[in-house]
């Protein structure tokens, strides 16, 4: 009989869970497996009696961590503590508990976001503790960079099986699109829908100098099942497009015009800040245990997320 493998994924209803959930219920479905997709209305992961009743309802023997307080640059400069307190208690509460119930893989969430600031480029995997983040997201940087620290403490002590995948900027079908709280992708294919209903400018802010390397939220759930299936490491491990594959805010949102038909004005809001310039990151160690992995070109996309939104307008987080 084969044995008894139990998927537990931490939010499981976001931008990230939601592509896992329909990558594995389309071409992953592992025969005996059982997946679950958490949202916060399973749980409170901040409550460690909360967070208890649901490792003991599921008995999980495999954790994919997504659930955090997630939000863009301008939402990470606003709440700096809750970033930090509500993460925290969320990666405290998750990886006790796979430690006291027996897990015997977990795999956390990082982001190149929380790299040294002042940094050479391209980033890697050794670079995470090696200088102060940038100063606009140092709450949620320093609460995720503690989830690398203990998954080598947990390793040491406990013996645990508990790594962490790094991803850079994620886009795709069911993000969160607040134009407030948001990431750039989502908040500009939401304002650019409103510019061209309304018949406006549609405003970038920033400069839209800044460089960032996207990755479509299905690229992402597919390495992120092989990372839970064959990367045995408790480092960290990149999970990107390539170097090559770096745009500019700019030819985001031409992009994102474009799929969104939108044929006015594109105006820069320079009184808003940019946030870091670029935090490249190299995926040399990704390309070593999967060298022929294909990533979606970014426009295919981005016009797939933009027909998504346009198509359930009234039904998106925004
Ligand atoms: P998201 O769309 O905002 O989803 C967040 C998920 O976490 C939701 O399922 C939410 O549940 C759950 N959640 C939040 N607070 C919770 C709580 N207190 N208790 C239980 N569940 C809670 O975020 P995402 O973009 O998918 O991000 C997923 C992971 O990727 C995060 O760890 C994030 O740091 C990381 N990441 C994201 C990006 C990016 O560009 N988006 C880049 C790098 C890394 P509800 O739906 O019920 O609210
Ligand atoms: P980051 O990659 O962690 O900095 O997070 P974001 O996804 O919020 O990307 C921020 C970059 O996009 C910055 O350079 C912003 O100035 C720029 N940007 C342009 N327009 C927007 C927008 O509408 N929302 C957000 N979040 N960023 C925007």
């Amino acid at each position: 009989m084969s044995e008894r493998r139990v998927v537990l994924v931490t939010g499981g209803t976001g931008l990230y869970g939601m592509a896992i959930r329909r990558f594995v219920e389309s071409e992953a479905s592992e025969a005996g497996a059982t997946w679950v997709f958490l949202s916060s209305k399973d749980g409170d992961l901040r409550d460690r009696r909360a967070t208890q009743a649901i490792f003991e309802k599921h008995k999980p023997t495999h954790v994919i961590h997504l659930a955090a307080m997630v939000g863009g640059l301008y939402a990470n400069m606003a709440k700096k503590v809750e970033f930090y307190r509500e993460n925290m208690l969320i990666n405290d509460n998750v990886m006790e508990c796979c430690r006291v119930f027996g897990v015997s893989k977990l795999v956390s969430c990082l982001s190149t976001c929380i790299f040294p600031d002042k940094t050479t480029y391209p980033i890697d995997e050794s670079m995470i503790h090696t200088g102060p983040p940038h100063p606009s997201n140092e709450g949620y940087a320093y609460a995720k960079r503690m989830v690398d620290v203990l998954n080598r403490c947990y390793a040491d002590e406990y013996g645990c099986k508990f790594t962490s995948v790094i991803p850079t900027n994620i886009f795709g079908e069911h993000d969160n699109f607040s134009i407030q709280g948001g990431h750039v992708v989502p908040g500009l294919i939401h304002k650019c829908y409103l510019a061209k209903r309304d018949g406006t400018d549609f405003t970038v802010w920033g400069s839209g100098t800044p460089l960032r390397q996207f990755i479509y939220s299905l690229d992402l759930a597919k390495l992120t099942v092989w990372v839970l299936n064959e990367y045995d490491s408790t480092d960290p491990i990149i999970l990107s497009v390539d170097e090559a594959a770096e745009v500019s805010i700019k030819d985001v949102a031409l992009m994102i015009a474009e799929a969104m038909d939108f044929k006015g004005k594109i105006v820069f809001d320079t009184s808003k800040a940019d946030g870091q310039y670029k935090k490249t990151a190299s995926i040399d160690k990704l390309r070593t245990f999967l060298p022929d992995f294909r990533f979606t070109p970014m426009k295919t996309a981005i016009k797939s997320s933009v027909d998504w939104f346009v198509a359930n307008y009234d039904a998106v987080r925004k």
